[in-house]
């Protein structure tokens, strides 16, 4: 997935830091969760005290990292930041504790991923502050109380469901994130543009963020691309034409779906003659593990509502008989 233009995974090639907004008031979307957010900071600061923990959950690329760098420098604190699969051990994640300042943000990515031995000596560190630590083996082995500064854990997550109960109990603020709408997204582009130095049109900006998949980190990553491809043609500004030439190109389609979404509908329609056809079934036809297929391509093909998830299987829907320049057999889903 991660060799794929319109992945929402993050790839070494993205130069996320320049495009971040820094401020609340600059993130764009999730006027939900923004708002909740902004009440959160300004009655912690006014009271002096660290924020509530914080669990964000959503598709990869919504900015969850770019929420939790925002929630510290609003707060004025420091930020810290790792991710599940990093802390190996438990003293790891007790000297990240340790070495917080006073009403901190520490940020775990993919805090699913940490391991349970890791997990548990959080759960007294979310709710007392406080770390109990083993010290020596056999008969002499005691236990260590450490007093933690108060700060504020920020947790991230693609699916809330994938975190145990009591981790993810122990959130006082869960926030979900969304996929953006197309005008959403034509925001982040034409704001992109600007910090990039790109002259882009309106239409430009709108063809982009089309086919992004409600995605700002694929929206920064077409934009790029597409830059690329006016400057090699010499357009000085990015128009529509030369935006959807450039997506063409890159074989991401008007409804921002890849080769690899239109092999995975297409066996759908040609194998399976629109379904039902089980998870593990196309899994195995299109040579692809079941989470990927689960994880990466499903959740926008059902968002579109290309597909649907039934009980006996994947079906597709009309608009993806429509979208493939397919006639659907009679008494197809619609
Ligand atoms: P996540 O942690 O959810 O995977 P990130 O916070 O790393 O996502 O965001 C991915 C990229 O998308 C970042 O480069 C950021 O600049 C951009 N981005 C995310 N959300 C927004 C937003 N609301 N407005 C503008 N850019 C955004």
């Amino acid at each position: 997935d991660q060799e794929r233009i319109v992945s929402s995974q993050r790839t070494g090639e993205d130069v996320d830091a320049a495009l971040r907004p820094k401020r609340l008031e600059e993130f764009v979307g999730q006027a939900a969760a923004r708002e909740n957010l902004r009440v959160f900071i300004s009655a912690a600061k006014q009271r002096g005290e660290a924020m509530d923990h914080v669990l964000f959950f959503g598709p990869p690329g919504l900015g969850k990292t770019t929420l939790a760098q925002i929630i510290a420098r609003e707060l004025g604190v420091g930020f810290r930041s790792t991710s599940g699969p990093v802390i190996a051990k438990a003293g790891d994640l007790a000297a990240l504790l340790t070495n917080l300042e006073p009403n901190d943000v520490l940020f775990i990515d993919e805090i699913h991923r940490m391991n349970p031995a890791v997990e548990e000596i959080l759960y007294p560190a979310m709710e007392d502050r406080a770390l109990d630590i083993m010290i020596g083996e056999g008969p002499s082995a005691r236990s260590v109380r450490i007093d933690l500064p108060p700060f504020t854990l920020v947790g991230a997550t693609t699916r809330s469901g994938l975190i145990t109960t009591p981790l993810r109990d122990r959130f006082g603020i869960p926030v979900r994130l969304n996929f953006y709408t197309v005008d959403e997204l034509e925001h982040v582009v034409t704001r992109a543009a600007g910090l990039l130095g790109m002259a882009l049109s309106p239409e430009g900006a709108r063809e982009i963020a089309g086919r992004a998949r409600g995605t700002p980190r694929i929206a920064g990553r077409l934009l790029r691309r597409v830059r690329d491809f006016a400057h090699v043609a010499g357009a000085d500004i990015v128009d529509r034409t030369v935006a959807d030439t450039a997506l063409l190109r890159l074989e991401v389609d008007a409804l921002g779906l890849d080769a690899m979404d239109r092999r995975y509908l297409g066996m759908i329609a040609d194998i399976y003659k629109g379904g039902p056809v089980g998870i593990e079934t196309l899994a195995a036809g299109l040579s692809e593990p079941r989470d990927t297929l689960e994880e990466v391509i499903e959740p926008y093909l059902i968002q579109l509502g290309l597909v649907a998830r039934t009980a006996r299987g994947r079906m597709l829907n009309g608009r993806a008989w429509t979208h493939l320049g397919l006639a659907p057999p009679p008494g197809a889903g619609d």
